[in-house]
């Protein structure tokens, strides 16, 4: 009788990494810098100061290749991590293909995706430097939920902007992130100069990303005690999401097999930065013939359709400004149902790794990847994050590609979170009434 085939490979958590894998230290020619709104020169730490702490600012230009993760962060990653990374043998025997597709599964972390791995990190290095209090935004409700899970743990209070799309579609993300102690108001709000400018211009405004930013980070700005915390498309942030990948590495090894497609959907890039990047290293310092893909939706394609510019983070301007592919900080994307990919730009270091032509950028638009999210729970056993249903439409493709070409390719891609607060998005596609939105660009400048 011939072996059974392993479905899952775990690792212990004495095998939990040790370290963030830093990838500036592997450029070949570094990011382009930060600068600042009003002088247009590169910001120094002082510019930053009041908005994060110095250990995350320090990260955020660090060119080490490893940065040691503190004990009391890694205590608390082991209340998940190190996370599964599973053979999707369902999956690969419905397609009847000869790719073998793996996929890493963060929907295991208490909020249900990737996201704590920064939160925690975040939450105790604030608290490492006596703050007391965070505010933050967040969209689909995940970055949310992370954040307050994270402030619990190390004794902070939390203050959440939420996009008011998802406060009206989500209220079990709402009541999640008070569970754990966060305070959660719908944006734009008459809570902040920023949310009152936009109402004014728009009373119905139903909120983006850009807009919640604006009003966290004008209240971090302007309040001493509080600073602000960012769930994505930062260095820093994309750093502590290398855990994901390392602990990949060691699972593939594991499973006896390289991959030769590393795919993450990517909305500000984190997810797809934390499994592709500990991948990437080998291919910036030596000759890995790994494919790398970041997928987006097409309503919102910053990589494929984006400019690669300077752009605020936020929809006002308060940000600094970072050289990243954008749709514009006005973009007001559509209200499609993966909420956490709805921004207006991407990463600054996949936009720069994307340039260097090391990564590769795809868009779907949002039926096909329900359709591929319901093929991948009907054999595989996981309802997905409908952001991580883009990852799994591209697994899909690639694997039916090996299969026209008659070859074998080892797919793997990273499962960023479970969908069972998204059941209102799959009772619109089981019942035929989403929409596919194209991308249009959007010409006015947003009312300030
Ligand atoms: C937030 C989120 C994303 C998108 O954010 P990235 O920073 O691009 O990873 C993707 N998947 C899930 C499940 C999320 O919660």
């Amino acid at each position: 009788m011939s072996q059974p085939q392993q479905r899952k490979f775990t690792l212990p958590e004495s095998e939990l990494p040790t370290h963030f894998y830093n990838i500036a230290a592997d450029l070949p020619e570094p990011a382009p810098p930060v600068l600042h709104p009003g002088t247009r020169e590169p910001i120094g730490p002082a510019d930053l100061a009041p908005l994060f702490p110095m250990e995350l600012i320090k990260q955020e230009v660090s060119s080490e290749r490893f940065i040691e993760i503190p004990e009391p962060v890694r205590e608390a990653y082991r209340i998940y991590r190190p996370s599964p990374l599973i053979r999707a043998l369902g999956l690969e025997r419905a397609l009847d293909t000869p790719a073998h597709i793996y996929y890493k599964y963060e929907g295991v972390s208490p909020a249900g995706s990737h996201k704590p791995n920064t939160a925690i990190a975040q939450a105790y290095y604030n608290k490492a430097e006596g703050i007391n209090r965070l505010v933050t935004e967040t969209g689909a409700g995940q970055w949310g939920s992370a954040l307050a899970f994270a402030g619990s743990l190390f004794g902070l209070e939390i203050k959440v902007f939420m996009v008011r799309v998802s406060y009206e579609q989500k209220p079990y993300r709402r009541s999640f992130i008070q569970t754990f102690g966060g305070t959660v108001t719908p944006s734009p709000s008459t809570e902040t100069n920023a949310g009152r400018t936009i109402l004014a211009a728009d009373p119905d405004s139903t909120g983006s990303l850009g807009i919640a930013i604006s009003e966290a980070v004008e209240v971090a700005a302007t309040n001493e005690d509080t600073k602000y915390s960012l769930g994505s498309v930062l260095n820093h942030v994309l750093l502590h999401q290398t855990v994901i990948g390392q602990e990949a590495i060691q699972q593939m090894a594991l499973a006896g097999e390289e991959p030769d497609v590393v795919i993450g959907c990517a909305g500000g890039g984190s997810n797809f930065s934390g499994i592709a990047f500990p991948f990437l290293r080998d291919k910036l310092t030596g000759d890995s013939k790994t494919r790398f893909l970041a997928v987006e939706p097409a309503s919102c394609p910053s990589l494929t359709k984006g400019e690669y510019r300077y752009d605020f983070g936020d929809a006002v301007g308060m940000t600094p400004l970072v050289k990243m592919h954008t749709l514009g900080n006005g973009f007001k994307p559509a209200p499609i149902h993966a909420g956490g990919l709805r921004y207006h730009g991407m990463a600054p270091m996949v936009s720069h790794l994307y340039e260097l032509g090391f990564i590769e950028a795809r868009a779907y638009a949002q039926n096909t990847c329900f359709e591929a999210a319901l093929q991948f729970a009907r054999t595989e056993g996981i309802i997905p994050a409908p952001e991580s249903s883009h990852a799994i439409r591209a697994a899909i493709d690639e694997a039916l590609e090996a299969k026209e070409a008659g070859s074998e390719r080892v797919i793997l891609f990273n499962l960023s979170g479970h969908g069972y607060f998204d059941m209102a998005a799959y009772d619109a596609y089981l019942a035929g009434e989403l929409v596919d939105v194209e991308y249009e660009p959007q010409r006015e400048a947003v009312a300030v």
